[in-house]
């Protein structure tokens, strides 16, 4: 399908100079997001991840229903603070000072092979603070999946060749 006629392009969002890539008009066409998840699913199948971690906040919207189309659990990624249970963190830097992502310590058992799952891979330290939690809690990363990515940030490089499907490369 033609993701690109889903996205808004945003100007100075959220700070001057940066382009933001606005995704939610697809939530605003339930037949494009059908579309889109069932591609997405196709695109990560052969992966044989065994879960599915999606990142806060946009990353929920597509990973849950993701997690519905492949049958997998879905084990929700946190900002500090916001898990009740047990979780294990990692901190990692941003462009001004540090976030955590945390995951429920439950959630996760060795043998899993884990889909790490955002819409956007940017600069990639969202998705490789995803693939040290996994790895932390002795789980197996299956590869990292996103809507779209940002090639001139150069996140792929940062994944240490873990496997990366990506339904729009800019
Ligand atoms: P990274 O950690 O790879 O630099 O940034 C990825 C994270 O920032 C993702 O969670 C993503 O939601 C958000 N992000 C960064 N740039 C954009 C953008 O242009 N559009 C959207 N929707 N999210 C972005």
């Amino acid at each position: 399908m033609d993701i690109e006629k889903h996205i808004a392009v945003v100007k100075d969002f959220p700070k001057k100079g940066i382009i933001f890539k606005d995704i939610s008009p697809i939530f605003l066409n339930p037949n494009a997001f059908s579309q889109l998840i069932d591609e997405l699913a196709a695109s990560v199948r052969d992966l044989g991840a065994t879960k599915i971690f999606a990142a806060e906040a946009r990353g929920f919207l597509f990973g849950a229903p993701l997690s519905i189309k492949l049958g997998l659990p879905l084990v929700p990624v946190r900002k500090k603070g916001k898990l009740p249970r047990e979780t294990v963190e990692v901190s990692y830097g941003l462009e001004y000072g540090t976030d955590t992502l945390c995951v429920h310590c439950q959630d996760v058992q060795p043998q899993d092979k884990i889909l790490i799952f955002d819409d956007i891979l940017a600069t990639g330290g969202t998705a490789k603070a995803m693939c040290s939690l996994a790895e932390k809690l002795g789980a197996e990363v299956a590869g990292c999946a996103f809507i779209m990515e940002l090639s001139f940030l150069k996140g792929r490089e940062r994944l240490n060749g873990v496997e990366v499907r990506s339904m729009l490369i800019e």
